[in-house]
């Protein structure tokens, strides 16, 4: 089969004849539809490897199950699917509890164990997820990120009257946007720094006046100004930098709520000024990891996966609108180096099949 491998730091290369993937009993294999490039996975690529190499990367895919390892498992052929990439230990403590996030000794598709740039991927059958017809491929390829939103969003307590700022207007960012806006709360603010991420929330429904770019002036008079001097209610971190965070701290009201999402890269540093925002305006300050999935558990509807799912079956959530690029897997390499050159406009890289 056709498969992208890291080989190394710097190093990827396309093969046209890697094996196709041998099956366990509890694996089938999956014709991957398609597989979106993570911002996760252009570091994995160009700076600090993945935990196994040579590897297959992508865990943001979606696809039709082939074969399965078990012949019982036979019915599964033919299902569209979406994918977990988490393989949780279930020994652990979080996985006992079923916060799989949380499992301290899991492996990853496409970062642990091969992944999604291929043709072809072996996945446990825990992992799938069954779509809907009225679910596409390209969207159950942004489920995985969905989910990531969906678990941020759920990680605070929001009512429908509530001021919620948004920070950062990346992936995550966009689609906690646009979540949030599902949800019916008015108050949805944005703060980012690029034309055509604002073209795309006002695509999504974020009012103009909800969004403002942090290099046309003071971002904390602003949302000062649209909250009667109070602050908002929430305010989420989706970016990973150290004034984002800090910035929070200033921007939500006494009794607020900050939700730290954004993965840094280096070290995070708090003044003793910020420090005390926390401690005088007995803030509630969250992080969130990952994304709740419960496989094939009775209370599987409760979590983050399946709340997505429902709501694009809804209509009301168009992952789709954030695809900027469509390539086909022989191309990868191409949408990595936009993602790592930062020399033309891209929010979700898409990989399909061919
Ligand atoms: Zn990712
Ligand atoms: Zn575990």
């Amino acid at each position: 089969m056709k498969a992208w491998k890291l080989d190394g730091v710097g190093n990827i290369n396309f093969y046209e004849d890697v094996a196709e993937p041998a099956l366990a009993q509890d694996q089938v294999l999956v014709k991957v539809k398609a597989c979106g490039i993570c911002g996760s996975d252009v570091p994995r690529v160009y700076k600090s490897g993945a935990h196994n190499m040579p590897l297959i990367i992508g865990h943001e895919f979606s696809g039709i199950v082939e074969k399965t390892g078990d012949p019982e498992d036979k019915e599964l052929v033919g299902k569209r699917v979406g994918i977990f990439p988490l393989i949780p230990c279930k020994k652990c403590p979080a996985c006992l509890s079923k916060k799989y996030e949380m499992c301290s000794n899991y492996s990853y598709l496409g970062s642990r164990t091969d992944g999604g740039f291929a043709e072809y991927a072996a996945v446990p059958k825990w992992n799938l997820i069954e779509l809907p017809n009225s679910v596409s491929f390209r969207q159950a390829a942004m489920l995985e990120p969905m989910a990531v939103a969906v678990h941020a969003m759920r990680q605070l307590e929001i009512g429908p009257d509530d001021s919620v700022l948004v920070c950062g207007a990346g992936t995550i960012g966009q689609l906690l946007i646009m979540f949030l806006l599902d949800k019916g709360i008015k108050g949805v603010y944005a703060l980012g720094n690029k034309e055509f991420q604002k073209q795309t929330l006002l695509d999504i429904g974020l009012p103009e006046e909800h969004y403002f770019d942090v290099k046309s002036g003071d971002a904390k008079a602003w949302i000062r100004e649209k909250t009667a001097d109070l602050g908002v209610d929430a305010y989420f971190e989706c970016v990973g930098r150290n004034e984002t965070v800090e910035q929070g701290f200033d921007m939500v009201r006494a009794g607020g709520q900050v939700c730290l999402g954004g993965n840094p890269a280096g070290d995070m540093t708090l003044s003793q000024g910020n420090y005390w925002k926390i401690l005088r305006k007995q803030l509630c300050v969250r992080g969130t990891w990952n994304s709740s999935y419960l496989g094939d558990d009775t209370e599987a509807a409760k979590d983050d996966w399946h709340y997505v799912l429902e709501r694009i079956a809804e209509g009301n959530i168009y992952p789709e609108k954030l695809i900027t690029h469509e390539l086909p897997l022989s191309e990868l390499e191409k949408g990595l180096l936009i993602m790592r050159d930062k020399k033309e406009d891209y929010i979700k890289i898409m990989v399909e099949e061919g």
